[in-house]
């Protein structure tokens, strides 16, 4: 008796293809024409992790946000640096031009 959630190689390939793409296991699933259960038995088969595959995901997304954010020198608020030698957020820089000598530097 043929076993209709038996996987072939070419299935498998696709798997692992469209997991390491980022895809949901909904989308998974839809695309392989399967059950989300059945793609996440398979998935803990072949040791692919969903959840360690979205921290990792999410890791990255913070780390590039993190590259190009900085705390601001005056009220530590994150905020998007334009280069090496601005540390101050706009909002901050805004009061210290009213001051002189006030901008580290
Ligand atoms: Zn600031």
């Amino acid at each position: 008796m043929a076993n209709l959630m038996l996987w072939n190689d070419s299935d498998k390939s696709k798997l692992i293809e469209l997991f390491n793409a980022g895809k949901s296991v909904d989308e998974i699933a839809c695309q392989l024409q399967r059950t989300p259960q059945a793609v996440l038995n398979k998935c803990t088969r072949l040791s692919l992790s969903f959840r360690k595959r979205d921290k990792k995901t999410v890791l990255r997304k913070k780390k590039e946000i993190d590259e190009n954010e900085i705390p601001c020198l005056r009220c530590r608020e994150n905020f998007k640096s334009e280069g090496k030698f601005n540390r101050i957020c706009d909002s901050c820089r805004n009061i210290n031009a009213g001051y002189v000598g006030v901008v580290p530097g």
